[in-house]
């Protein structure tokens, strides 16, 4: 079993999905970005170990997966899983919003998959796992800024994959629709009501549906699959 590190991996999907690993066997690295409580909460009850850095900024991304390695050993499993949004409609979105979220949430693709590559090339072994959103298949009013973000991921999964098949690296992408966490806790309840109405399950997904699709493709049986870009939404993707 592998050494996994999973963004965001303190709170939300990311913990599910950290979680899911652990118990699958890997050795995991949740990383977080500032909420220190939770993190800490999250490794007391978990066992699993808890990194701080920001994944928009490249050089704290290089010395932490450092860190990382010289601690826990190579990494073959990387899960891009942190994210924010900024929501405004595109006339009153600022340009700070635009950047914070496609530096998070794209930049990120770059400033964490660049320092593990060589390594997972040089082993040909790799499983990196990128979460983009069904927003950035279908797009969202007012959310131009996350959506251009993960239609970029989904981009960026496909074309790596191609560079990586060769030497023994799986690149692939979940889209989930709307799961219960925080994120979504922050979506006006009338708002939510209505999102609801247009899932035809009838409810919001749940992390640990979005973990357990992870742990497959992080697993070694998942070899054949590359380049995905797999849907996970409740069917409101076909039904809106
Ligand atoms: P949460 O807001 O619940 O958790 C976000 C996690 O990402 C936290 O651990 C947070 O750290 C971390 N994080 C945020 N910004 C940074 C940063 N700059 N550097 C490092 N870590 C950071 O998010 P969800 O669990 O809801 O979402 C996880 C992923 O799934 C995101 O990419 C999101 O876009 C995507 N997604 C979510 C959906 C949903 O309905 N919830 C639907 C579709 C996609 P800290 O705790 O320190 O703040």
């Amino acid at each position: 079993m592998g050494i996994a590190v999973v963004t965001g991996g303190t709170r939300g999907i990311g913990a599910a999905i950290s979680i899911g690993l652990r118990d699958a066997g890997h050795t995991v690295a949740a990383t977080f970005a500032g909420n220190v409580e939770k993190a800490e909460a999250f490794r007391a009850e978990t066992g699993i170990a808890v990194y701080q850095w920001d994944v928009a900024d490249a050089e704290a991304c290089a010395t932490g997966l450092a860190k990382v390695e010289a601690e826990l050993g190579p990494v073959d499993i990387l899960v891009n899983n942190a994210g924010i949004t900024r929501d405004a409609m595109f006339h009153k979105l600022s340009f700070d919003a635009w950047k914070a979220v496609i530096s998070t949430n794209l930049d990120s693709m770059f400033t964490m998959t660049k320092p593990v590559i060589e390594g997972m090339r040089a082993r040909s072994f790799g499983r990196i796992v990128n979460i983009s959103s069904i927003n950035g298949q279908k797009g969202q009013m007012g959310q131009t800024n996350y959506s251009a973000a993960k239609a970029g991921v989904i981009g960026f999964t496909k074309a790596l994959a191609q560079e990586s098949a060769f030497k023994g690296i799986t690149v692939n992408c979940i889209c989930p629709g709307y799961i219960d966490t925080d994120m979504v806790a922050a979506v006006p309840e009338e708002v939510l009501k209505g999102i609801i109405k247009g899932i035809p399950v009838g409810r919001l997904g749940k992390a640990e549906e979005i973990a357990a699709l992870t742990v497959y493709l992080a697993s070694p049986a998942a070899g054949f699959m590359t380049g995905a870009v797999l849907t996970i939404n409740g069917g409101q993707y076909i039904a809106n």
